[in-house]
């Protein structure tokens, strides 16, 4: 069993880590990136998919060389090897054009028997990648998926997915392999077996050591290594110009701060006493 998981790299927008500037534009440069957050349901997918039928899993993300860092965060949830697509071509695409140049890297590669998605990205946020790139390898498609089981001997994969991202409506649908799974941020696996949580250990401790040494796991592909015409990637492939990028406005900080430093008692028996309600569960 061969899994492909797609993975992105976004802007780290946790606190303290996300830098804008004056007129709240993100200041990418001085912003690390990470691994898009909902990638970790996909990759936990294809791990269960590997406990369960063993095979391999393949992390693949296409963008500029740093999303190498992206890659090793990637196989520190599971990844037996990774795939960059990375050259100046294929900057600044737009989700079509991304999808073109994931679908040639997932068929240079081979038939995979399943291809991994995220929900969607926290900066692009569009959640088309997935979709396109499945049309594009003429995949069958299962979108918001919370919990899956693949029948090897059947070649058939069965999911459990939310109707229109509704928590309280979820069906089943079963399709034949290869298929293309998009996994919904309720994601999870389930290990019911002993022996399958103890096969999942293993591999999570064996993946751990390998993502030290990522690189030595991680393969290169430019555009002419996928045969790729330089029109149909990056910008001159987008159909999709993102003409601007307008921040939110900040909501007006509703709540009122008041500092209290330590050696002030009055100030510190004041606030003792406001909180104590909280504490005591009034
Ligand atoms: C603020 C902003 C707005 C944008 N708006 C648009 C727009 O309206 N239309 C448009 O076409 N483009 C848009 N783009 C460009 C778009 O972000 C890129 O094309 C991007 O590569 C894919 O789109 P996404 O970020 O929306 O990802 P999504 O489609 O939300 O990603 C879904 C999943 O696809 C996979 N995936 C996505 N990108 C990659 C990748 N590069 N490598 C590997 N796997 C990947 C991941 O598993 C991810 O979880 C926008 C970019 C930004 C920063």
């Amino acid at each position: 069993m061969h899994s492909v998981v797609l993975t992105k790299g976004v802007p780290d927008f946790r606190e303290g880590q996300v830098s804008f500037d004056e007129d709240g534009h993100l200041e990418r440069g001085k912003t690390p990136t990470v691994m898009n957050p909902n990638d970790q349901f996909a990759l936990r997918a294809a791990l269960q998919t590997k406990v369960k039928h063993g095979g391999q899993v393949s992390a693949m993300s296409m963008g500029p060389p740093g999303y190498g860092d992206v890659l090793r965060e990637a196989m520190t949830v599971y990844a037996d090897d990774l795939y960059l697509l990375s050259d100046r071509e294929m900057a600044a695409a737009d989700t079509w054009a991304t999808a073109i140049t994931l679908s040639s890297g997932i068929e240079k590669i081979g038939e995979p028997d399943l291809v991994f998605a995220g929900f969607k990205t926290a900066d692009g946020e569009t959640g088309q990648t997935g979709p396109q790139t499945a049309w594009c390898l003429d995949y069958p498609i299962i979108t918001h998926v919370i919990a899956m089981e693949v029948d090897e001997a059947e070649r058939r994969v069965r999911a459990k997915r939310l109707v229109e991202g509704d928590v309280d409506e979820i069906e089943t649908v079963e399709s034949p392999l290869p298929a293309f799974i998009i996994t919904d941020p309720e994601y999870e696996s389930s290990y019911r077996k002993a022996t399958h949580r103890l096969r999942r250990k293993q591999l999570k401790d064996e993946t751990e050591v390998r993502a030290e040494e990522h690189e030595d796991h991680m393969t290169t592909w430019d555009h002419a290594d996928l045969n790729l015409d330089p029109d149909y990637i990056g910008l001159d492939g987008s159909p999709t110009i993102v003409s601007s990028v307008d921040p939110i406005p900040k909501a007006p900080a509703e709540r009122e701060a008041t500092m209290v430093t330590p050696d002030d008692e009055e100030g510190m028996s004041e606030v003792l006493e406001t909180m104590q309600p909280f504490a005591a569960g009034d």
